[in-house]
């Protein structure tokens, strides 16, 4: 579905980033991973390239911009191009109530939400050939606010809205951007949410979460020309049809 393409993913040393990295590649991108735990992503890339694939893995902190533009640049050079950016990198913490929150740590998750991932759009942009894809991953915290959230729900509703504020400044014939929450994923982002207790959210057991398979499959059929005429659009799992035509079974 993928040959030829290059792809960067972002948080890609563990949970959905790990898994859609895995994806892209089985499905014939060659595959940059991105994430500050380079062992992890290092690790991944030897078991992409165990099973046939192409990938390679560069340290970088979303959130400091130089470090975005070394990342692509190596790409560019390790690959010649850039056709895909998933833009998944993201954090949940502080959680904590707006009044008892640290201010360094809700403008530290800022950095990495909404900030880290425009650094990364805007960096990569140069290098997009025509028909070209960004995904963000979205959540449902960016249209409905959740206790102890703040720092998380603000930041993803910034995100919401650049996706939405670039596919109007660009035509979806030269490069497509969605917007994909992927609901509530098994990884260790949702351990971190149960063991806080805060809100209705952390109270979802364990076993009623997709699997990190999921978004990984939607995230990569998006990828593909079949889903052209939803470019543009912020998309979610809870929508039936959209899974009916990622392939999902249920
Ligand atoms: P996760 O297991 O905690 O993984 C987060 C990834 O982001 C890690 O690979 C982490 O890598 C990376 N990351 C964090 N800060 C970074 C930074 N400054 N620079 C580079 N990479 C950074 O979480 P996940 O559940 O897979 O989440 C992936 C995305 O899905 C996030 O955007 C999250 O908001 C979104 N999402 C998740 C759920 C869910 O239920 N799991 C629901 C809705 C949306 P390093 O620590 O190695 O840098």
């Amino acid at each position: 579905m993928h040959k030829g393409k290059v792809a960067i993913v972002t948080g890609a040393s563990q949970g959905i980033g790990a898994e859609t990295a895995k994806e892209l590649a089985a499905q014939g991108a060659s595959v940059m991973l991105i994430a500050r735990n380079i062992k992890n992503c290092q690790k991944l890339v030897s078991e992409i390239q165990d099973s046939g694939g192409v990938a390679s893995a560069i340290k970088c902190n979303i959130a400091d911009l130089s470090q975005v533009q070394y990342a692509v640049s190596e790409t560019v050079k390790i690959f010649g191009g850039i056709n895909i950016l998933i833009n998944n990198a993201g954090v949940i913490e502080p959680i904590a109530f707006i009044k008892d929150s640290n201010p360094r740590s809700w403008a530290d998750s800022i950095s990495i939400n909404l900030i880290g991932s425009y650094f990364m759009l805007q960096s990569v942009l140069p290098t997009f050939k025509d028909n070209s894809v960004v995904i963000n991953v979205s959540s449902g915290a960016a249209h409905s606010p959740q206790d102890g959230w703040s720092a998380y729900c603000a930041g993803k509703a910034g995100l919401a809205m650049l996706t939405q504020s670039f596919a109007k400044e660009i035509s979806s014939d030269l490069i497509r951007i969605y917007g994909y929450a992927p609901g509530t994923v098994d990884t260790d982002m949702q351990t971190k949410i149960r063991t806080s207790g805060v809100n209705p959210i952390s109270k979802i057991k364990k076993e009623d979460h997709w699997g990190v398979k999921t978004p990984a499959k939607v995230m990569s059929w998006l990828c593909s020309e079949a889903a052209y005429d939803l470019a543009g659009q912020e998309l979610s799992i809870n929508d039936k049809a959209l899974r009916i035509r990622a392939g999902l079974s249920k």
